[in-house]
């Protein structure tokens, strides 16, 4: 059944209306249609355009763009909000968001739209995220058109339909928070407990709910640590309060493992690398206790800020001994895992590819460096009890064959760009939804990347 967005209870301050702009020429590239089906959308391709490139509501619900604010990069900015992107519905509990559909009163003289590169992008980060297990807002669908976007170079306009339970973010807090408007953060805090969260109602809510946010937060990042996923943008407006990964701008999966790797061009200090992920998110729960402070005693919130290390460390343990097949606990394990990857790093290896040759049982290839680690490895996994086969079964079941190369999505907006081909964005998008299983003629796409796309380089431009 379609409604308004959930969102739309809290009431106007929260929100402007919207009219969403038409681009020339809207065509559908790509459509989740496993999502389409469990959100019981049940329309022709035709009407599902429409819908999705914004000409047409859906059902009789007005488009709303949220305000919020943010630190960005360390500094305060009071006013973001939904620059180019708005709620159009919702349905079976999910909200509909078009991102890229044009202006709103938020979008500070930016042009309100998407380029289908990062529209391409952030629709097969999303499913690759889902398949890794890695909680994450979902795309619906890709419109392509012939509207020209101005960004480094002409580019064209697209829009990508965003699905996901609630987009609000640290920053939805942050605004009304900095503006001293403690009942707007009651009400909204309220309105996260009642809709996502109803078994915390009672006498701590607030802080369950601050408690609740750090342990989903952490359980996100060390999911992100693991699978070697680098975000780029961790501002708080960034930064879900779902402990979902949200905003996929100059992400990148990490290949050549490297702790200091920082995807995002723009970066320059390197304030969002892979390392400090973690202790970004921290820093980013502060912010948002300190935009609770009204609600809870500030004691409470540190002694709650004091769990997200140990929340963390639990998860990411827990997925790299399963990485490792190492699932018996044993004192030196922590050390056998650091002491692979540094191997890695000192050899500059791929993470990925590594780490899934550890249950190919092929580490041969992997050179003389890694010899002395293997003996330590194999008498190590002597002491497990399961059976090979289990182990490996384990094994194969976090260490993906596939992941979202930057070059791989790069032949796919390639192809989709200069030759309107929009069949690698179907094979990848089917590789990476199950990205444990070796798919039977797509062993090259388990491949590292070609010298070509060796200087392939992201920034914040999308
Ligand atoms: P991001 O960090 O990319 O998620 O975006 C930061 C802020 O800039 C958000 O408030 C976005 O809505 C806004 N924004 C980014 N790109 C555009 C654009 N092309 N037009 C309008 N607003 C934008
Ligand atoms: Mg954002």
């Amino acid at each position: 059944m379609i409604s308004s967005p959930k969102f739309a209870d809290l009431g106007e301050d929260y929100f402007s209306r919207v009219d969403t702009q038409k681009l020339k020429n809207s065509h559908l590239i790509h459509v989740n249609k496993d999502l389409q089906a469990n959100l019981k959308l049940n329309l022709t391709e035709e009407e599902l355009l429409a819908i999705c490139s914004g000409e047409k509501k859906l059902g009789e619900v007005d488009p709303i763009s949220s305000v919020y604010a943010g630190h960005q990069f360390g500094y305060f900015v009071p006013q973001l909000g939904d620059g180019r992107s708005c709620l159009i519905g919702e349905l079976n509990g999910y909200e509909l968001s078009l991102k890229g559909a044009g202006t709103t009163p938020f979008s500070r003289g930016a042009d309100g739209r998407a380029v289908l590169r990062s529209s391409i992008r952030e629709y097969l980060c999303s499913i690759a995220m889902e398949g890794l297990n890695i909680p994450t807002t979902k795309c619906l669908a890709i419109v392509a058109s012939d509207t020209d976007v101005y960004r480094e170079h002409i580019e064209s306009g697209s829009i990508v339909t965003r699905v996901s339970e609630s987009h609000i973010r640290f920053g939805h807090f942050e605004y009304f928070a900095s503006k001293g408007q403690n009942e707007n953060v009651k009400k909204l805090a309220d309105f996260v407990i009642n809709h996502y969260y109803p078994k915390l109602k009672g006498k701590k809510c607030y802080l369950d709910l601050f408690k609740t946010v750090v342990q989903t937060t952490a359980v996100m990042i060390a999911r992100w640590q693991a699978q070697g996923f680098a975000h780029g943008v961790m501002n708080t407006d960034n930064m879900s309060i779902l402990g979902l990964t949200i905003d996929y701008g100059p992400f990148s999966f990490m290949e050549i493992y490297n702790p200091a790797f920082i995807c995002n061009h723009s970066d320059s200090q390197g304030r969002y690398s892979f390392e400090r992920q973690p202790s970004v998110a921290l820093w980013n729960l502060e912010r948002l206790a300190d935009s609770m402070r009204s609600l809870v005693d500030e004691d409470e919130l540190k002694d709650a800020l004091a769990v997200y290390q140990s929340s963390l460390v639990k998860e990411y343990s827990l997925l790299m001994r399963q990485k490792f097949g190492l699932l018996k606990v044993v004192d030196e394990d922590s050390t056998l895992i650091n002491d692979f990857l540094q191997l890695l790093y000192t050899n500059k290896r791929d993470y990925h590819r590594s780490m899934r040759q550890l249950s190919d049982q092929k580490e041969q290839s992997m050179g003389n460096e890694f010899d002395n680690w293997f003996e330590r490895y194999h008498k190590r996994i002597k002491q497990e009890i399961e059976k090979p086969e289990q182990r490996i079964q384990l094994m194969n079941s976090v260490n993906p064959k596939y992941v979202l190369r930057n070059y791989l999505a790069e032949v796919a907006i390639r192809k989709a760009e200069d030759l309107n081909q929009y069949d690698e964005i179907e094979t990848l998008f089917n590789l990476l939804r199950s990205p444990f299983e070796s798919h039977k003629g797509f062993d090259l796409y388990d491949s590292e990347a070609p010298e070509w796309a060796q200087s392939l380089e992201l920034s914040c431009s999308s």
